[in-house]
């Protein structure tokens, strides 16, 4: 039943159904687990007589008049009700929703929920939301209603509609949390949370709802980052002699002396390596601070112990521009690098490096085995099952938060010698101590604060729509400089009815209205990953002076030469996400310039937006940002092949703590978990899922 398609549900048509999966609802389960993210607290009836002017209220009653007409003057549809109750009544309108019409008759019984206002007639409720009361229930209008994240064509009502229709069905979900833990932490059952947390009756037992389902969400993080540790306690790596002298005249070599924090973050890690312990380390730095130098020092300490290290990044242009500026940096001191990614292998022999040498990949895969490459950059494709390596020691994973674990855990068993790599991962998403101990078990944590001395501040402006000329003259102005600027809008889909400008349509307007005379490169999702790739080359090599691109522009590629981002409907990303756009720019000497417009003239979007110029590190957005949107979006490890976050606030310390203690008593119990046979089963199932990703 709970795994059953949504689609065998009363009510839930192919469109509908189509909808749904939009959401990532496809079964009656995921329904279950979709959560509410906010609630309108409407109150009880209030009684008509006594309503005020600005008061929101839920009054319910029966309906005495209603009709619609067409007003011409006003080019709307309206439709005007009566409704009363024992006290006295109220006028009600809707405008242009004339299905109200249709579907509320006279003698209905009626709830309402909305704001009185007042107009030339008196007294009046508009466009309030409402329903009939069917056997003395309602579900949208009084009390504490939930709000969910909805996509177009899909209603609130719908939504909880369909919800009240399956809850019964809550009692069916198998509790993975053993029962002697529920009763040690006093959580409450399963089905009840998960009935409440949809439908509460009041703030106390959303509290207790999501106290349990965000329990469960923890554990299961915990017992998974648990069992990691227990399985790398045991594990043995190479260590590495760090080579003073290379080191100190390679860091001498380059154009620029490293920061504080690049030094200290090197020094660190190369202790690590110097263990027979496999480093757990991860690296977090803001755009542009310079995570790959710290990397690249690191995999040169390796190859002069004749040993091996395998960069993965998760798109291949990234993986070639690591590739071309690395290879070039480590060729004079004869290290030879490899790029491989799908479709391409490219090989530079040490000394030679001006231009890589195309090898086919059965030849680069020999040379990978006989440990012939040194330093091997790449995408995914590096974990491909005929990619073998003869030592290697040193695993880096750049922009971690874009792979799952499972994909790390690939790469790492590819070491060929028997032990386990040492495990460098970079993110500029700030995650915090806390988090990265629950997701990964054992891990230490470098972070780079400073940014290299040389960079200019970007200039940011939060722009309102009537100011867009003066934008687009701006855009033209550097372009006419000879630099080049990215636009950025949210969605592809041309479905506008939240004001959301679809990319293409976008495209077409500037090309046609705006920059007609200029060249401009569209970027999108639902382009092929090569396409993507050559859209983003071309830009590189400036075929097009403007890029214009959804959301996949976000990971760490280089444009030295662009200097303006500007963002559309910027109030529909998150903090940390902009802060990514924004570090797109800025990487050169150039002056650069970052755009945010926004129809939000006021409120909590602007508001939230306002942190963008306050702040221009990344740490600091997102902690802001968390105020705004749950911790898996924030961090993006929602749907990374980890337990979901959907609810869990992970600064809760005191419950991680329970959750953390109650995995830990279990596991000494019992580390195979066969004493609990559903949590095994839940643990195997993420597992499963995981390797699927
Ligand atoms: P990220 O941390 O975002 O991955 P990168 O490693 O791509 O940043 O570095 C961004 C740019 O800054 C690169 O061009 C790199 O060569 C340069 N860079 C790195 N360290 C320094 C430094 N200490 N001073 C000046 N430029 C630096
Ligand atoms: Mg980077």
């Amino acid at each position: 039943m709970l795994d059953d398609q949504i689609s065998t549900i009363h009510g839930v048509g192919q469109t509908i159904g189509r909808r749904l999966n939009d959401l990532g609802i496809s079964t009656i389960r995921d329904l279950l687990f979709y959560f509410p993210w906010r609630y309108d607290n409407f109150g009880a009836s209030v009684p008509m007589a006594g309503l005020q002017v600005g008061q929101t209220i839920n009054v319910s009653g029966q309906v005495e008049l209603i009709q619609s007409k067409k007003s011409h003057r006003r080019r709307m549809n309206i439709t005007e009700a009566l409704v009363s109750d024992d006290s006295g009544s109220i006028r009600v309108i809707w405008f242009n929703q004339p299905f109200i019409g249709k579907s509320l008759h006279a003698g209905d019984q009626i709830s309402l929920a909305g704001r009185v206002q007042e107009d030339m007639a008196g007294l009046v409720l508009s466009s309030p939301m409402y329903e009939k009361i069917s056997a003395g229930r309602t579900l949208h209008t009084q009390g504490l209603v939930p709000n969910y994240h909805l996509t177009a064509g899909i209603t609130h009502k719908q939504l909880r509609y369909l919800l009240s229709q399956v809850l019964p069905l809550a009692k069916e979900v198998p509790d993975f949390v053993p029962p002697e833990i529920i009763k040690t932490y006093q959580l409450w059952p399963l089905d009840r949370a998960i009935g409440k947390i949809h439908f509460p009756e009041s703030q106390a037992e959303i509290d207790q709802a999501k106290r349990r389902l965000s329990f469960n969400e923890l554990f299961l993080l915990q017992l998974n980052a648990q069992l990691v540790s227990r399985n790398l306690a045991a594990a043995v790596a190479q260590p590495i002699q760090f080579d003073e002298a290379l080191t100190k005249s390679f860091v001498q070599s380059l154009p620029f002396t490293l920061t504080d924090d690049q030094k200290k973050a090197v020094w660190v890690a190369l202790g690590d390596l110097a263990k027979d312990k496999p480093m757990t380390r991860m690296l977090e730095g803001d755009v542009g601070s310079g995570k790959t130098m710290v990397a690249a020092i690191l995999a040169i300490n390796v190859a002069v112990n004749n040993y091996q290290t395998a960069l993965m990044a998760p798109t291949a242009i990234l993986a070639r521009q690591h590739f071309l500026g690395l290879s070039k940096i480590l060729a004079p001191l004869k290290i030879s690098t490899a790029l491989l990614i799908s479709g391409q292998t490219l090989h530079c022999h040490p000394g030679v490096c001006r231009d890589p040498v195309k090898i086919s990949r059965p030849k680069l895969l020999a040379k990978i085995k006989d440990g012939e490459i040194a330093l091997v950059l790449g995408t995914h494709a590096l974990i491909s099952e005929d990619v073998e390596f003869k030592n290697l020691v040193l695993a880096i994973v750049d922009e971690q938060h874009r792979f799952g674990v499972r994909q790390r855990q690939a790469l790492l068993n590819k070491a060929g010698n028997g032990l386990t790599p040492h495990l460098l991962s970079m993110t500029a998403t700030p995650i915090p101590r806390s988090l990265a101990l629950a997701l990964y078990g054992d891990l230490h944590i470098s972070i780079i604060k400073q940014k290299p001395a040389s960079r200019l501040k970007i200039i940011t402006e939060i722009v309102s729509d009537n100011e867009r000329a003066r934008v687009y003259a701006f855009v033209r102005a550097q372009i006419a400089a000879g630099r080049q600027a990215f636009v950025v809008c949210p969605l592809i889909d041309e479905s506008d009815q939240l004001g959301i400008k679809s990319v293409k349509a976008e495209y077409e307007r500037l090309k046609q209205f705006i920059f007609g005379d200029l060249s401009i490169g569209l970027l999108h999702g639902k382009l092929k990953a090569k396409d993507k790739d050559q859209v983003m080359q071309d830009f590189l090599d400036r075929k097009y002076q403007i890029l214009l691109a959804t959301a996949v522009i976000e990971v760490g590629v280089d444009v030295p030469n662009a200097t303006v981002m500007l963002i559309e409907n910027a109030e529909r990303f998150g903090l940390a996400q902009l802060h990514q756009y924004r570090g797109r720019v800025g990487r050169d000497i150039h002056q650069s310039y970052c755009f945010l417009l926004t129809d939000a003239s006021a409120g909590p979007s602007r508001q939230r937006l306002q942190a963008m110029l306050e702040f221009d590190d990344g740490f600091a957005l997102a902690k802001a940002d968390l105020q705004f949107r749950g911790p898996g979006e924030v961090y993006g490890v929602a749907q990374k092949g980890f337990p979901e976050l959907k609810l869990a606030n992970l600064f809760d310390l005191a419950l991680m703590k329970q959750a953390k203690d109650a995995a830990a008593g279990l596991l000494g119990r019992d580390a195979t978990l066969n004493l609990w046979p559903v949590l095994a089963q839940e643990a195997s199932r993420l597992a499963q899922e995981a390797h699927l990703e």
